[in-house]
């Protein structure tokens, strides 16, 4: 029976939590917990979890989330970095059956073979989490590229990273992170958070970043080492030209002048453009170009 209890989001119940066990959020270790129910049944809510779906969670802390994800969810599988929150996750959700907390540094743990060992293979597992913010881009881009294709991600981060990997062409954000997520990834923002939402309160503001799988046949990158290098010279000096950019990769030569001004034309981009101008599908292209020479 959950209905006498308060939640472990209420600031209440998280203060309690926090004194009985001396606990101090460690900055080292992005600790901030959240305490703004609406915002955990958003979080939950935009995941879209249903009762035969599997969460996995990031960062469980003292449980704020988990427990939220354990109402909806079959089964939650919750990986935490802090040997201190193991014995307080264990008090906080001894409630849920359907609940493991896993004491494993995230960066550390082979997701595919996770999945494989739990016989997870061929149920939906969406990721949802509030993030460590010192260790979101890794995090993130491991799950995106990782060999199991999670369904769904539902992400906490700062704000300036979400705005980020949502960013359009032509937007002073987009760059090789927006390209990397949304080339595997359609990405959204649902929802701005205020530092207000935790305790401790964040330096930064928060946004909650939704990114479900794009179909298979819109993922058509054949040679995916080559793009990545393409996109990380690309936007190498954000300021310079794509093609002093380019240069600046393939050699400054007259005949690597011609090559890519030959490119460029085809991909329908300006000699002078800026990487921030052109489109993932201009970028797909030009990929397809440079490896015909
Ligand atoms: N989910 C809780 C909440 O919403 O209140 C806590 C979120 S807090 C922003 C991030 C959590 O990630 C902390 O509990 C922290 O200890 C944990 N963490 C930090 N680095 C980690 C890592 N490399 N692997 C797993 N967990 C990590």
């Amino acid at each position: 029976m959950t209905q006498n209890r308060l939640s472990i989001a209420d600031p209440i119940r998280t203060n309690d939590i926090m004194r009985k066990y001396k606990l101090r959020a460690k900055k080292s270790l992005g600790q901030n917990f959240l305490t703004n129910e609406k915002v955990l049944d958003d979080i939950v809510d935009a995941s879209g979890l249903k009762s035969d779906e599997i969460a996995i969670e990031i960062g469980p802390g003292i449980g704020a989330l988990t427990e939220k994800l354990a109402q909806v969810a079959e089964k939650v599988f919750a990986f935490e970095i802090d040997d201190n929150l193991i014995p307080v996750l264990a008090d906080t959700l001894q409630y849920y059956d359907n609940i493991e907390v896993i004491n494993q540094d995230i960066l550390k743990v082979d997701l595919d073979k996770f999945v494989e060992e739990k016989g997870l293979q061929g149920k939906t597992i969406k990721v949802v989490a509030n993030l460590p913010y010192y260790i979101t881009t890794p995090i993130m881009l491991n799950l995106i590229n990782s060999d199991y294709p999670f369904q769904s991600l539902v992400l906490m981060m700062q704000k300036e990273v979400a705005e980020r990997i949502t960013a359009n062409p032509g937007h002073r954000e987009y760059g090789s992170l927006s390209i990397a997520v949304q080339t595997q990834m359609n990405a959204r923002i649902d929802r701005i958070v205020g530092s207000k939402s935790f305790i401790p309160r964040p330096k930064v503001d928060s946004a909650v970043a939704v990114l479900d799988r794009l179909p298979k046949d819109q993922i058509d990158i054949e040679d995916p080492v080559f793009f990545n290098k393409l996109i990380r010279s690309s936007f190498m000096q954000k300021r310079k030209s794509l093609m002093n950019n380019l240069l600046n990769w393939l050699g400054r030569t007259d005949e690597n002048r011609e090559k890519i001004k030959n490119v460029f034309e085809k991909c329908d981009i300006a000699e002078n453009a800026r990487g921030e101008q052109v489109s993932i599908e201009q970028f797909k292209k030009m990929a397809i170009e440079f490896s015909k020479k």
